[in-house]
């Protein structure tokens, strides 16, 4: 049914969910499967100033390197090859539509809910992506504990 698909992740407890669902999505169509991870830029926050901010504001490469271990444990966690995971720098809902135009994967699967947490009744980067994806957009429902 699909041919590919590409699932995104933030690295918050509830991606080994995610991408256990979007790996059997794609066994099920003989899909290719690709996860994704988007490290956003930090930001300067000007009410502390700016050189405060400077001296304080991790790189990007920081980021990445922090967060590698858990997405990698995730990917594991869910059986999926650590090869196909991609990290890009953007902000997640372009991003991640952008990677799903230009990849041409007909299926992108996000979480319902992620670090953002279970404010909204759907999170704010899976509505960003529902709106946006020139795909299909399966958001795998996360409960709260
Ligand atoms: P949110 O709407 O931010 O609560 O997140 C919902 C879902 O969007 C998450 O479960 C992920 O599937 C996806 N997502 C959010 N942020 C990112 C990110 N930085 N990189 C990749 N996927 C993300």
């Amino acid at each position: 049914m699909y041919r590919r698909v590409l699932v995104a992740i933030d690295a918050s407890r509830e991606s080994t969910a995610v991408l256990k669902k979007g790996k059997a999505l794609a066994e099920a169509s003989s899909a290719d499967l690709v996860v994704a991870h988007v490290v956003e830029q930090p930001y300067i926050n000007y009410a502390y100033g700016e050189l405060v901010a400077q001296q304080y504001l991790p790189s990007v490469e920081e980021i990445k390197k922090q967060i590698m271990p858990t997405l990698l444990q995730h990917m594991e966690s869910a059986d999926v090859s650590a090869d196909l995971l991609k990290v890009e720098l953007g902000t997640p809902v372009d991003t991640i539509t952008e990677m799903a135009t230009e990849g041409e994967f007909d299926l992108l699967v996000v979480g319902s809910h992620g670090r953002h947490g279970l404010q909204l009744l759907l999170g704010s980067t899976a509505n960003g992506v529902l709106h946006h994806a020139k795909c299909d957009v399966l958001a795998v429902r996360v409960f709260d504990e």
